[in-house]
């Protein structure tokens, strides 16, 4: 068998993502290992943030409708212009955010947008600013463009949420020139929601440098406290920003992998000219099928807010009844998270897997989400994501298990201790 070492990227994206054991072999996603880590304890699962609930009947209604109407060969490289279409129609209604149907380019989730867009637009040994925790693809793809990553802090905030380090920012900004800056607003797993001043100060340090402002507004429907500002409604030049965001959050469809990118249309040219040899074109009929929901026919992204709201309400009340440990009231997403660090010395992972064990309870180490080293590392070295994503009747047992910790530590607040 020939040499797998003899060629390097493969490995060096898996590093990047903090994949690589001590022995030099790969191993699973965070997301992987802790659902195998609640199978094997019969935990709730409050780990990757994948809804426990369904798709709407009407989006799946509509995608059978579209393979029965014969959508069922290659869709246009660019995406079926039925989509392109109710992309700009969504973003203008929704966000008054100005869009022509061809600056839109369709991907496969936002995962695929980003990484064609990083790989598009990042020179070989430029530098990506982005915000610390992220996303596991953005390390992967900056590697994989030949760039290096900065990353500046989102940390606790006194007032109880979430703040960037923006002092450091500038200074980061200054020192290293980015080529690109990434976004995730809503962010995960904090759930802070950047405000137009922030991003106006984003778009300000982004000119400056020269850099584009590549977004990642997945959970765009998902604000519980405030609203979502797109990135290119705020920033000076928008011909700067690649909006990236996708319909897996908003429409309990994360596996039909429904994303897009919107860019000046010669920026977007770029990024399909490297989109198209990672997939060329994918779910044609669930184009044609989300095309329909995004035009506003349906009620259910309203309905699905709600619903999640009163979720995080059940186990953020449970999870902020445990004495000594702090979690978070989410502004937006998925996830509240909690520190545990005032109860014990032990880190995330430990403290994930005590907790699976003795009170079927797992989540995200948010370590996992940071750079080994880093400040964002330090800050959260003992804080936990948990997802409140999952159906109501597991945020509802998990909801149970927090009040049982809670007792138990009441009893003997060294319980967690080792
Ligand atoms: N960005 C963030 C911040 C995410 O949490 C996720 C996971 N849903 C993605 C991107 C990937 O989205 P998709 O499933 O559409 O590829
Ligand atoms: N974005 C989801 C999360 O953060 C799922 C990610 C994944 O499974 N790759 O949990």
């Amino acid at each position: 068998m020939p040499e797998v070492m003899r060629a390097e990227l493969w490995h060096a994206m898996a590093d990047a993502a903090g994949l690589i054991r001590a022995d030099g072999s790969i191993g699973e996603t965070v997301y992987g290992e802790m659902t195998a880590l609640a199978a094997r304890t019969g935990a709730v699962n409050l780990g990757q943030g994948a809804p426990g609930t369904d798709a709407p009947p009407e989006l799946i209604e509509a995608a059978a409708d579209a393979m029965r109407a014969g959508f069922n060969q290659y869709a246009p490289g660019q995406g079926h212009p039925q989509f392109l279409r109710a992309v700009a129609e969504q973003r203008r209604r929704d966000f008054s955010q100005p869009v022509d149907p061809d600056q839109v380019l369709f991907t496969c989730g936002a995962t695929e947008a980003l990484t064609a867009s990083i790989l598009a637009l990042v020179p070989r040994g430029g530098t990506v600013l982005t915000f610390e925790p992220c996303y596991d693809a953005y390390p992967a793809a900056v590697t994989a463009a030949g760039g290096s990553l900065v990353t500046v802090p989102v940390l606790p905030h006194p007032d109880g949420g979430f703040a960037p380090d923006w002092d450091l920012f500038d200074e980061v900004v200054a020192a290293t020139h980015p080529s690109l800056i990434i976004v995730n607003t809503p962010h995960n797993p904090t759930g802070f929601v950047f405000a137009a001043g922030d991003l106006e100060r984003i778009g300000a340090a982004a000119a400056a440098a020269d850099a584009w402002v590549l977004t990642d507004e997945v959970y765009e429907q998902l604000v519980l406290e405030g609203t979502h500002v797109p990135p290119a409604t705020a920033i000076a030049d928008p011909s700067r920003v690649v909006t990236v965001s996708s319909a897996g959050k908003s429409w309990n469809a994360t596996g039909w992998k429904i994303g897009w990118v919107i860019a000046d249309p010669e920026v977007r040219e770029a990024i399909q000219a490297v989109k198209q040899f990672l997939t060329f074109t994918s779910g044609g009929p669930l184009q044609i099928a989300m095309a329909a929901m995004l035009e506003g026919r349906s009620r259910f992204v309203a309905e699905n807010r709600a619903s999640l709201q009163a979720r995080a309400e059940v186990l953020v009340d449970a999870c902020r009844s445990v004495p000594g440990a702090l979690a978070s009231i989410p502004a937006a997403g998925y996830f509240t998270v909690m520190d545990f660090s005032g109860l014990t010395d032990l880190d995330a992972f430990a403290v994930n897997e005590l907790l699976a064990e003795r009170f079927c309870l797992v989540g995200i180490p948010v370590p996992a989400l940071c750079r080994e080293g880093s400040a964002a590392h330090q800050a959260y070295r003992a804080s936990i994501r948990y997802s409140f994503c999952k159906s109501p009747a597991d945020v509802d047992r998990a909801a149970g298990l927090f009040r049982t910790l809670a007792a138990e530590l009441e009893k003997d607040p060294h319980l967690l201790r080792d």
